[in-house]
């Protein structure tokens, strides 16, 4: 989020800027163009984890000011499977030498994907936009949802104005995954959160996303950034392919049985 401290942090030895947008638990969108600016600026090369936008948010390869990375990066395993039951990777270049560089490597490496799951991934990726634009609008939805709701200081979610980059998601992004977390007021201990969590039917516990049912999963802040900017716990939520309306319900039937409502 602090393009300077990239600048300062580059030295002769580095060989690579590894990026990703927004981040994926407390959902910061940083400045891509200036970090790539940087980078470029000192001859580094850029990859992007790009496993958020799936492609499909903003071109990671033509970016506002005509800028764009050198290496995208993507888990296949969430919006181009949408499934949930398929784990997978790619790496993507326009640069025929990085690509020669990439292949050999992988050939060397002996990688190699079942030809299961690739299956299951074309099957998949048709259908790809139409997923992730529902996933883009319950998401939305139910994020402006809890930032009505009084046990929550702070809603994270780069589409809603007040969260951290909201400004350089808005200058890239012309959508949205479905995934934002809250943080609760610091009055509710972690135990009380987690019973929140533990009472919510339609979500289950789950660190991936980007499947048809929704997950959930409560975080520490204080044991994952150095300097967090708020205090209380975190809940990250990964929206599926449930009604808006279902997902609302199972938000005020959780928070009453959890006595936080
Ligand atoms: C899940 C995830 C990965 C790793 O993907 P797997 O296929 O589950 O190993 C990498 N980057 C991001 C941002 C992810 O969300």
């Amino acid at each position: 989020m602090d393009p300077a401290s990239l600048a300062a942090a580059i030295g002769p030895a580095t060989k690579l800027v590894w990026l990703e947008a927004p981040g994926s638990v407390t959902m910061e969108f940083p400045d891509l163009p200036a970090l790539l600016r940087i980078a470029r600026e000192r001859s580094v090369l850029t990859a992007l984890d790009n496993t958020w936008g799936a492609g499909v948010a903003f071109d990671a390869f033509d970016l506002a000011g005509g800028q764009g990375v050198d290496i995208c990066m993507q888990a296949l395993t969430k919006y181009p499977s949408g499934g949930g039951d398929v784990l997978m990777g790619s790496v993507t270049t326009r640069d025929e030498a990085l690509h020669l560089k990439l292949k050999f490597t992988h050939m060397r490496m002996g990688w190699g994907v079942g030809a299961n799951d690739a299956e299951a991934l074309l099957r998949s990726l048709p259908s790809l936009p139409l997923r992730y634009a529902a996933h883009d609008a319950t998401a939305r939805t139910l994020a402006q949802w809890w930032a009505t709701q009084p046990q929550v200081v702070q809603v994270l979610h780069p589409a809603l104005p007040g969260s951290p980059g909201h400004a350089h998601w808005k200058a890239v992004c012309t959508q949205a995954a479905g995934l934002f977390s809250v943080v609760f007021d610091e009055r509710f201990t972690a135990k009380q959160v987690d019973a929140f969590v533990d009472a919510l039917r339609l979500f289950k516990l789950g660190y991936s996303w980007a499947g048809p049912v929704s997950l959930v999963v409560p975080y520490d802040l204080a044991t994952m950034r150095e300097r967090p900017a708020w205090k209380g716990t975190l809940v990250r939520f990964s929206i599926g392919l449930e009604s808006a309306d279902a997902l609302i319900t199972d938000f005020e039937q959780a928070l009453a049985a959890s006595g936080l409502a």
